[in-house]
């Protein structure tokens, strides 16, 4: 790791507290301090709290000797004014500097991988730690597991180091920033504006948080992430979720849960939306062949689902014959529109295992959904 080191140090210290602040049982708060940053106060399990807080250089100067437990908890006290604070138990406390890095590689020899701390750290200010770690799990284990079994070429997992190390750089260029805010500084890029470094943290936390909720991650063109050949948005982004109906009991369900069935986890979907049937009947009817083989040449490896858009008793209704794989209906055609998807034309779009597109392509095109597989597929 190439590691920069700032300047910033931080306190946290878990405790049973009692405060005159109002509503300090509600969840998180984040205080407005004068000399220590960006104060975190959060509720813990039973009746203890956590209370964050920055030492700035004046703070450190302080303590030429480093700061005690005790020095700790007075700093607590005095980073929440005007509120009064009591520390009657406490449970634990850390004093860190915070360190921003990301392994030069994430694989080495083919088979060994990092992931989680061990392959990025940066400050705990917006919460990223285990959440980038369990990212790092989630895009390794279906391609740890399915070339385990023999089913990818060594490119799949070469995509791990590539995907994961891409998040973790972005990450750290967003906490190069958010540590820096929480410290108590305006980086150069936000002074001049006339805001305080607690008013250009909100709103910084606000631009990037849908990188910080996880569900903003995207990840580079690759065998894995192609260009879609159909009107679908993007490739290398999470896949929308919508409600979509299952035929007979008609209740709406999440489109992502349908991803989950059949002991999917670990598979891939090709899903086929199908578009409004009076217009797209005919197209469908020829793609069942292709699809058949294509699940048989993949078979465990892959799960086909149709989605229509419209309503009808069934498949059979609405198809003049049998669905390709699961079927439901997207009543209100927003699956369509949320994947950018005319009901006209209809599309095939692959879904990775973590629910990331893969690859996109016009109705009557599973030779070239069949080509996309050849290309990374033993
Ligand atoms: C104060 C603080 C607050 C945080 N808050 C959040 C938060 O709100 N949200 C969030 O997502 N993240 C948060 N994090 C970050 C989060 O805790 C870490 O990112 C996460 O725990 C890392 O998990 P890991 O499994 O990669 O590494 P670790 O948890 O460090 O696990 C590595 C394990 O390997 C063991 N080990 C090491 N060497 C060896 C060896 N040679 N042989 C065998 N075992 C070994 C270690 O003992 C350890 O158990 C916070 C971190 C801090 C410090």
């Amino acid at each position: 790791m190439d590691t920069d080191s700032t300047l910033y140090e931080w306190i946290r210290i878990d405790a049973k507290i009692v405060t005159d602040m109002p509503d300090a049982d509600l969840g998180i708060a984040s205080i407005e301090s004068k000399n220590h940053g960006n104060v975190l106060w959060i509720k813990l399990d039973r009746d203890a709290h956590r209370i964050g807080f920055a030492l700035n250089p004046k703070l450190l100067e302080k303590y030429p000797n480093g700061i005690t437990q005790d020095q700790a908890v007075e700093e607590a006290i005095e980073s929440m004014k005007p509120f009064k604070l009591e520390v009657q138990r406490l449970d634990w406390w850390t004093h860190y500097k915070i360190r921003q890095s990301v392994a030069r590689s994430l694989q080495k020899d083919a088979y060994i991988l990092l992931g989680g701390d061990a392959a990025h750290l940066h400050s705990s200010g917006f919460a990223q730690g285990m959440n980038t770690g369990i990212h790092d799990a989630t895009n390794l284990a279906w391609k740890l597991g399915g070339v385990v079994k023999g089913w990818y070429k060594p490119s799949v997992l070469e995509t791990y180091a590539s995907e994961r190390r891409g998040a973790a750089k972005q990450l750290i260029q967003i906490d190069m920033d958010a540590a820096a805010l929480i410290s108590g500084d305006i980086p150069k890029k936000f002074q001049g504006l006339g805001r305080t470094a607690d008013q250009v943290l909100s709103q910084f936390w606000k631009d990037t948080i849908d990188f910080n909720l996880g569900l903003g991650i995207s990840y580079s063109p690759s065998v894995l992430n192609q260009s879609p050949l159909s009107s679908m948005h993007a490739c290398g982004v999470r896949c929308p979720d919508t409600l979509v109906r299952a035929p007979g009991i008609n209740m709406p369900r999440r489109f992502y849960d349908t991803l989950l069935e059949d002991g999917a986890t670990g598979r891939w979907s090709v899903v086929i939306f199908a578009g409004n049937p009076a217009l797209t009947q005919a197209r469908y009817a020829e793609l069942r062949e292709p699809a058949a083989k294509l699940a048989g040449r993949h078979k465990g490896m892959l799960r086909l689902v149709t989605l229509l858009f419209g309503s009808a008793g069934g498949a059979w209704a609405a198809l003049n014959g049998a669905a390709v794989g699961r079927f439901y209906f997207d009543s209100d055609g927003q699956a369509h529109s949320a994947f950018g998807i005319d009901q006209s034309s209809g599309a095939l779009v692959v879904i990775r295992p973590d629910h990331i597109l893969g690859f996109a392509a016009g109705l009557d095109d599973m030779d070239k959904i069949a080509g996309y597989f050849d290309e990374f597929v033993t």
